[in-house]
């Protein structure tokens, strides 16, 4: 029997070192494939190209860079490129955080959460670290999770978010289950000047942490705790169906609203 298959995306890119801590880590529990964005996708959440075509580059034995999204790369990889289908999909190391609001955000989010709607279980991962990103560290963090996910499983249609931090930042202190925090960025747009003249704009600028609760993801990184988020892409408020009641039956035929 062939050994089992995990495919490896990230967003930063087929070059990062965080992809191939990611492919190291990986390949003590089975056959790594990559298939990887040719340039960094940093913030693309889960953009599909629907409009260009894509092309595939041969990076090596089981690896691949698309010209794509995360999202591309696991879709062309599940359904066009890979031998096998994988029974795992991971998507990172990201170079940095991506807590609380960022799920919405991130690339490497994206990544995983094609994957589950793949049916495949999916985890993205991510670092946190602001300046010297010790993904070599971070690699036996990783291992003691596969090892422990490839034995139990994930539940169906839910991604796991897992955030390692920095052990400069505090000392690791293992793995724990938290929800996602509310974590805000600064809301600068900074206007600046071109070489010939012409302004151009620049957003997202400074991280602003506001949840340190320790059972949110932010706070338990911030404790040191490697953060295990479980999400659903099911993004129903089903608390708010009930309030929105009034809204069954307007504007139903016969009864179109007056102007
Ligand atoms: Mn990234």
């Amino acid at each position: 029997m062939a050994d089992r298959l995990i495919l490896v995306t990230n967003d930063d890119g087929i070059l990062s070192p965080g992809l191939e801590a990611l492919e190291r880590a990986a390949s003590r529990f089975g056959d790594v494939a990559v298939v990887a964005p040719e340039r960094e996708m940093s913030g693309v959440s889960h953009a599909l190209t629907l409009t260009k075509p894509l092309r595939v580059r041969d990076a090596g034995t089981m690896r691949w860079a698309l010209t794509g999204t995360p999202a591309d790369c696991v879709f062309v990889a599940v359904n066009h490129l890979l031998p096998r289908r994988p029974v795992l999909v991971l998507s990172g190391i990201n170079r940095g955080p991506n807590l609380g609001y960022d799920v919405h955000y991130s690339g490497t989010v994206g990544g995983a959460v094609e994957g589950t709607i793949q049916g495949i279980p999916s985890v993205a991962l991510s670092l946190v670290s602001a300046t010297d990103f010790p993904f070599a560290w971070a690699e036996p963090c990783v291992e003691a999770l596969l090892e422990r996910l490839l034995a139990d499983g994930i539940p169906p249609n839910v991604t796991l978010n897992v955030n390692i931090p920095d052990p400069s930042i505090a000392p690791w202190k293992g793995f724990k289950v938290t929800h996602l925090g509310n974590r805000f960025y600064s809301s600068d747009v900074i206007a600046r000047q071109d070489p010939r003249g012409g302004e151009y704009l620049w957003i997202g600028g400074t991280r602003v942490t506001l949840d340190k609760s320790p059972d949110s993801d932010c706070g338990a990184v911030h404790e040191g705790y490697g953060s295990i988020t479980p999400v659903t892409s099911d993004l129903l408020a089903r608390e708010a169906m009930g309030a929105l009641g009034w809204a069954n039956g307007l504007g139903r035929p016969g009864k179109e609203p007056t102007p």
